[in-house]
């Protein structure tokens, strides 16, 4: 259910900031103190004076939301269709009637606001990546079959515009992360899988050959398939997990033309923040938006 009262009153919409934004109590934004009064209002907006230093604020202070020339449900209108109908900036141009430079201006705020994931690995895990052609136009796309195994076919980088996008998933939990890297070497690969909560862990990978030096890891055990030598999934060992969310991310970017490589990472938290919204309740979906900004 989109929550269309939200997006049609600009005082809903700050009742909205307000509650996920407090919701631990009222709080000064420079001194963290929680002795605070209600002093007046600021538009649509409460406003707080703070009995420790004297300073007034209010629900929009040091949040992505304070001084934006757009009305806050205009904003929370394109996070929200931006997140679930994985809408265009150039389509909510003329859905809200604000310039492109604009909105692309505050989704872009969105999406840098959000925290990368953190990761804290309970084993066995998959790790695999994908590609993701940033900076072409949909239509430039190359549309190459991902080529597996030993071979460098298929695999990008930074430097070719083709930044690699790790995936991991927790077999045990199903928890997923989706981390951009700026390249796919053994050091991006130690960096990720150190992230994790006990020493020993046990990985799935493929047969690419950033993961064989986690072969001398005394405290890793890997087990990998070669899928150019026609291997199949062997019981335990694969990463068709991995590969089902990878197929996922790729076509979810190319509404968004012209992303360039540079900022794609903050796109990527974007993607996962969506799937984390997917099954929840419109209203809940945007609260918990709004949050994963603070
Ligand atoms: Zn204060």
């Amino acid at each position: 259910m989109i929550p269309l009262d939200m997006f049609g009153s600009e005082s809903l919409a700050a009742d909205l900031l307000q509650q996920v934004r407090w919701r631990d109590g009222v709080e000064c934004p420079r001194c963290r103190s929680d002795r605070t009064v209600k002093n007046g209002s600021y538009g649509h907006f409460q406003r707080y004076l703070c009995k420790d230093c004297d300073c007034t604020f209010n629900d929009k202070t040091g949040t992505i939301f304070a001084h934006s020339k757009i009305a806050l449900r205009k904003w929370l209108f394109s996070i929200y269709a931006f997140l679930r109908f994985n809408t265009s900036i150039r389509q909510l141009q003329t859905e809200i009637d604000v310039t492109y430079e604009t909105i692309h201006r505050h989704v872009e705020c969105f999406v840098t606001a959000l925290d990368a994931p953190h990761l804290d690995l309970v084993g066995p895990v998959e790790i695999d990546e994908v590609y993701v052609t940033a900076g072409k136009k949909a239509r430039d796309r190359e549309r190459e079959s991902r080529s597996r195994g030993l071979s460098t076919r298929g695999r990008g980088s930074y430097q070719s515009d083709k930044p690699p996008v790790f995936i991991l998933v927790e077999r045990g939990t199903g928890d997923r992360y989706v981390v951009p890297a700026k390249s796919a070497d053994e050091s991006t690969v130690r960096l990720l899988l150190a992230d994790r909560e006990e020493e020993s862990l046990t990985v799935y990978t493929d047969g690419f050959r950033a993961y064989d030096p986690l072969d001398e890891d005394d405290e890793i055990t890997r087990e990998y398939v070669v899928h150019s030598d026609g291997e199949y999934a062997d019981d335990e060992v694969h990463v068709n997990t991995c590969e089902s969310q990878g197929r996922r991310s790729d076509p979810w970017l190319s509404p968004h033309r012209g992303v360039s490589k540079d900022k794609l990472t903050p796109y990527v938290p974007a993607f996962q923040l969506r799937r984390e919204l997917f099954r929840k309740p419109g209203k809940e979906a945007l609260k918990h938006a709004i949050r994963a900004t603070l």
